[in-house]
Formats: C-alpha cells, structure tokens, sequence
C-alpha cells in the first residue's frame, strides 16, 4: 500500500531531523522538496527515489499549490508512497494544513511527522527561550507577513506581555516595529532577528525595539529570519560564546 507523509525537515542542522522523518524518508518512492529544507536531508531519501524540488528559490518559479497536490495524487494513483518535506514544522505557516486538506478531499490519509519549527529553534540557537518564568507567560508565533485584513492585531498581541515570534517579518519589520511602539510597547523591549538558524551561515543581531529596524538592516540581515520581541531576547548567549561553540 503506498503512502503518504507530510514531514517536518526541522530547521536546517540536519541533527534536528527526527527518527520519524528519517524512517518515512527511507521509505518514500518519490520526494517532494520545499526550499526551506536542508538538502542534506536528502541523504535519507532512497536512491533510487525520485526527488521533486517544489520551491521558488533559486531562480525557479514556484510550483503552484494544487499543482504539487495533483502531482502527489498522481504518485500515489500509481501505487508510489510519497514523502512531502517541508521546512520546520510542516503545520506552522507550512501550508500544511491546506495539502492536508486538499488530500484528504481526494480520500487520500496523510501522516504527519512534526518537525522541530524555526520560531522556537532559532532562538534557541542563540540562548532565547521563547518562554521563561520570569519574562514571559506565553509566546505568540505570527506571521509578518500578512498586509490589510490579513494583518495582525499589533496592537492586541503587545497587551498580551507575551514573547512574541515572528515568522515572514523581513520585509515588514519597520511597520511591525512601528504598529507595537505605537500601540505602547516599551521602545527598550529586548529584540532579537536571527538568520538562517542551526545552519553554518546562522547570523543575528540583539538590539532593543527602537533601534531594531536599523541594526537588522546594519547588518543586512535577509530572509529566512525569526524576529523575538520580549523580555526573553535579553537570555541571548553573548556572541563570543556562540563562537566559541561554533567552532568546537
Ligand atoms: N514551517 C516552517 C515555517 C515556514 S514559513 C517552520 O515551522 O519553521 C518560513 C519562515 O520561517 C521564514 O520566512 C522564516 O521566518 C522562518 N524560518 C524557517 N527556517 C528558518 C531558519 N533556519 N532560520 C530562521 N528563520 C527560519
């Protein structure tokens, strides 16, 4: 019987794969790839199986969602299983639960592998616990993303006092920082942006919310980013100690 899979890739550090994901990886007849995914993880695929890569970057234009659904009911029709791997967590601002759906409506059941999600690792990479006892009650993972009616509540989200993690914020990061100073946020919250975490390129920066925008850009720091806003960022490990590790 084939089947089908929806699989975490975690992060980026091939390390933070899970068993799980390994073991379906071994057992998939086809791949499909997103471009968030560390193709090292590849080296758990089969070799003889066929790999898709379904992402934008890089020059290509991404393959439409229904059109990668079609392509894995198309495998599955014809007896392969297939593996879909997607960066972090595949139901975190993955789209996951759209192909989960969109199978499901064909009869199709896809199991689903967690994966280890950006918004809690990255800023692990770096010594952030997304929560603490003495900072932070909860945390909030938002997509920066959004514009309009898809925009987030920032205002809303500041009351709450929680950690907030923002997935997809590059490119928004000025308005994001406005709307929250704005809505009454302290402009010397402790902020933190990291890039490509748990890679060999990981890079960040620590500032306070009013100089933010300015640091990241300093730094020219780009996507794929997580943005912590809260008392939490102030645990980031000093510099020379993350140096220190990445080079032991
Ligand atoms: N499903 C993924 C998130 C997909 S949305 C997960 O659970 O992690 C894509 C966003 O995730 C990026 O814009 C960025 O904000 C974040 N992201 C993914 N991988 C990252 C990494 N290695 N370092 C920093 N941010 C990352």
């Amino acid at each position: 019987m084939s089947r089908a899979w929806l699989i975490g890739a975690g992060p980026g550090d091939v390390e933070l794969l899970t068993l799980k994901a390994v073991r379906a990886l071994a057992q998939a007849d086809v791949v499909l790839v997103d471009d968030l995914v560390n193709p090292e993880v590849l080296q758990f695929a089969r070799d003889d199986a066929l790999i898709v890569h379904v992402g934008k970057r890089g020059g290509h234009a991404s393959t439409p969602q229904p059109a990668i659904v079609a392509m894995m009911l198309d495998q599955l029709r014809m007896g392969r299983s297939v593996a879909r791997l997607k960066g972090g967590d595949p139901f975190v601002f993955g789209r996951g639960g759209e192909e989960q759906q969109a199978l499901q409506a064909a009869g199709v059941h896809v199991e689903i592998v967690s994966g280890i999600t950006a918004g809690i690792a990255a800023p692990a990479a770096i010594g952030i616990p997304v929560t603490h006892r003495d900072y932070a009650q909860g945390v909030i993972f938002v997509t920066g993303h959004g514009a309009g009616e898809h925009e987030a509540d920032w205002p809303a989200l500041a009351a709450t006092r929680m950690t907030l993690v923002i997935y997809m914020g590059m490119r928004r990061l000025n308005d994001i920082a406005d709307a929250l100073l704005r809505a009454g946020m302290s402009p010397d919250t402790p902020c933190a942006a990291i890039e490509s975490a748990t890679r060999p390129e990981q890079r960040h920066v620590c500032a306070v919310l009013r100089d933010l925008v300015q640091r990241v850009a300093d730094a020219g720091l780009g996507s794929p980013s997580i943005v912590v806003i809260g008392g939490v960022a102030s645990l980031a490990a000093p510099v020379d100690a993350l140096l220190q590790h990445a080079s032991s």
